[in-house]
């Protein structure tokens, strides 16, 4: 009896060990074993303004290891890991190591937008025959809010876990009149991570005062990891049969232009380099790519925009949202000037966005959708960015 205790004992002792050194060696029974871990949030302080506030870095970890640090500073995505296909978790997003960097000068870096992402003609706009006049901040126009957007201001983050994930909550009151815009707007954007690699970003905000939202986030995004790499090689897709071509100073000329035969057709996916330096009016004025597509499938709410192919790693990059636009952005503007997080700088097109909106200048333009918010109403909307390998 003894013996027979003692050998089932010596078998059960073998077969565990036997069974963790093979989910050592196998990525997926370990991701198994981890699928019984939690996802985490934690809190982390990462800096200070100059006026003693302190800011915080979140760090959103789900299962499989993926994760998301986003600071109480322009609730601004920091870094972001994804897998490629051996599955190694690396950063993908462009962005800095220290507030400092982010407080010198960032062209957005993986920051929250508003109250108005994308431009306004002129900086001015009118709502009930008043007018209104905004920060000049980007050659005439007013650009992603002003001096002193969303991207730049502290939000109060209050954390949460609930069974689709991890989810950092963020909340920020923009007073009447700051920035030039009318209406106290109260702004909650929650971030969360969910167990499959989904990044969820949802927005909502009231008004005590008619008013013009449109919120985005601006990640620029390099999915080889490599931020001296340009992102040329990467391969796009974007769900529109139209675009808004703009003029010199990148606002909609107010033409829906057909992207069928030219370098803006995105419907099969090809890499960003293909066409990027055809010889086309719009593309000189954009510098490349730098304007807003009209998705399609305005009417069935949130539903496939884009995507975004590494072949080389394998990464891949899904955007889902119930926006009418996406800006897609090529990282024209970088030109090796901004230290990158490697240890070098970050050079022309080293990464590129995908910003769902609505159209720029929607309030100078009445055949745009509307982006009035009255009292009474709240703003809404969703966006995801799904990673996965392919
Ligand atoms: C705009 C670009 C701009 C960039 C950073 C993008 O959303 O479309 O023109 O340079 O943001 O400011």
């Amino acid at each position: 009896m003894k013996t027979l205790k003692h050998f089932l004992y010596q078998f059960l002792i073998l077969a565990l060990s036997m069974s963790l050194i093979n989910c050592k060696g196998d990525p997926k029974k370990q991701s198994k074993l981890n699928m019984e871990e939690q996802s985490t949030i934690t809190k982390t302080p990462y800096g200070k303004l100059p006026d003693g506030t302190v800011i915080d870095q979140y760090t959103l970890k789900n299962t499989n290891g993926m994760t998301v640090g986003i600071i109480t500073y322009g609730g601004i995505i920091t870094s972001w890991t994804a897998p490629n296909k051996e599955g190694v978790y690396e950063d993908v997003v462009l962005g800095y190591t220290q507030l400092e960097e982010y407080l010198n000068g960032s062209p957005y870096f993986g920051a929250l937008i508003g109250r108005y992402g994308n431009r306004i003609a002129q900086a001015k706009f009118a709502l009930d025959g008043k007018e209104y006049t905004l920060a000049v901040n980007d050659g005439p126009n007013h650009l992603h809010g002003g001096l002193k957007g969303f991207d730049k201001v502290v939000w109060n983050a209050t954390q949460s876990k609930t069974d689709s994930g991890v989810s950092l909550v963020l909340r920020y009151l923009s007073a009447h009149m700051e920035e030039g815009y009318p209406g106290n707007l109260e702004t909650t954007v929650t971030y969360t991570l969910t167990p499959n690699n989904v990044l969820e970003v949802e927005y909502q905000a009231i008004t005590d005062q008619k008013t013009v939202v449109n919120l985005t986030q601006h990640s620029y995004f390099n999915l080889s990891a490599d931020f001296s790499k340009p992102i040329v090689d990467h391969q796009i897709s974007i769900d529109a049969d139209s675009y808004l071509p703009v003029d010199e100073t990148l606002i909609p000329t107010g033409e829906f232009a057909e992207v069928q035969n030219t370098p803006f057709d995105f419907r099969k996916a090809k890499t960003i380099g293909k066409d990027i330096d055809t010889d086309h009016d719009q593309l000189k004025k954009g510098l490349g790519y730098d304007h807003c597509w009209v998705l399609n499938h305005q009417n069935q709410g949130l539903r496939f925009a884009a995507s975004a192919h590494h072949k080389k790693s394998g990464r891949l990059l899904e955007v889902y949202t119930d926006e009418p636009g996406m800006q897609f952005y090529t990282g024209n503007f970088l030109d090796g000037t901004l230290p990158n997080k490697q240890g070098g700088t970050y050079a022309h097109r080293t990464g590129f966005c995908l910003e769902t909106q609505h159209y720029p200048d929607s309030p100078n333009q009445e055949n745009f959708p509307s982006v009035i918010l009255n009292p009474g109403e709240t703003y809404t909307t969703k966006t995801i960015f799904k990673f996965s390998v392919k």
